[in-house]
């Protein structure tokens, strides 16, 4: 399980800087995130330091997966929130700030002022939307 020194999130899990827990097992840490969206805005991260989603041993991610919506149904109960989103900032260009993979869960109120949202695209045909899935699903199924 190797963590590394220099990481916020490594330094989380070993204690070295405060966090408010919320859930701890074998393989994965959640805590509140430090700059919410929504109060309960939790992080689950792997006691392992990974950059990505894509290089995370399948155990931990399982596990994260596993516990999110119990984290996000317990925030539901605990501040009364009506839902939440989960969702995983992988690549700077998707958000990611923190280089040690962690899963979002953010509690939802209906007056809240979380925006996340898009204008969506249209494919420009049926043909193109039915290759880029065809191209996805051989490399996928292979
Ligand atoms: P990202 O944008 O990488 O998906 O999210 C990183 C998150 O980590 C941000 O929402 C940020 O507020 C949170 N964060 C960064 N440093 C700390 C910290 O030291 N403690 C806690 N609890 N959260 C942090
Ligand atoms: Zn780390």
């Amino acid at each position: 399980m190797p963590l590394i020194n220099d990481c916020v999130f490594c330094k989380i899990i070993k204690g070295e800087i405060p966090s408010s827990k919320v859930y701890e097992d074998d393989l994965v840490l959640a805590f509140l995130d430090i700059a919410p969206f929504n109060y309960g805005h939790t992080l689950i991260i792997p006691k392992d330091h990974q950059t990505s989603i894509t290089t995370l041993d399948e155990i931990y991610a399982n596990r994260m997966i596993a516990i999110a919506p119990k984290i996000g149904t317990t925030m539901m109960r605990v501040l009364g929130a009506e839902g939440f989103n989960l969702f995983l900032n992988n690549g700077t260009v998707a958000g990611q700030t923190v280089w040690h993979c962690h899963m979002h869960v953010l509690p939802r109120f209906t007056e809240d002022k979380v925006i996340i949202s898009s204008e969506p695209l249209k494919y420009e045909s049926k043909d193109q939307m039915a290759e880029i899935a065809q191209k996805a699903f051989d490399k996928l199924n292979k």
